[in-house]
């Protein structure tokens, strides 16, 4: 018996969610805030590590035209321990959208002179 996902009719559905689901990313990637690169922060508890994108005026030294702000040294990780930043800024080869469900520092827009960047989840408002 064949699963549904083979017939024509599920591969046609398939198709039309997965062209659906691109261009809501492509939408959504529009507004994004857009990231020049990396650090790498890990959990000095459990011992995870994952990367941070970097908003443009976030660890860029005013290169995207914002005022620069840096990223705090130790943010929380899912298992409540404390993670630090072990790699420095990891530049991108190019820059690009942040991802929906990409962890990033946002900039931070509130005009504070000494605001860091905001550990962040990316999720686009659904339209
Ligand atoms: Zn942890």
């Amino acid at each position: 018996m064949k699963r549904r996902s083979e017939t024509p009719e599920g591969l046609r559905l398939f198709e039309k969610a997965l062209a659906e689901a691109r261009q809501a990313c492509a939408s959504a990637a529009g507004d994004a805030p857009r990231i020049h690169g990396h650090m790498i922060y890990r959990c000095r508890k459990c011992g995870r590590s994952w990367a941070m994108g970097l908003e443009y005026g976030v660890e860029d030294w005013g290169a995207h035209g914002r005022p620069h702000q840096p990223t705090p040294f130790i943010i929380a990780c899912k298992c409540g321990g404390p993670a630090q930043d072990v790699s420095g800024v990891i530049p991108s080869c190019v820059e690009r959208p942040v991802q929906p469900g990409e962890r990033y520092f946002a900039y931070d827009k509130s005009g504070n002179k000494y605001a860091h960047g905001i550990a962040s989840v990316y999720w686009p408002e659904a339209r």
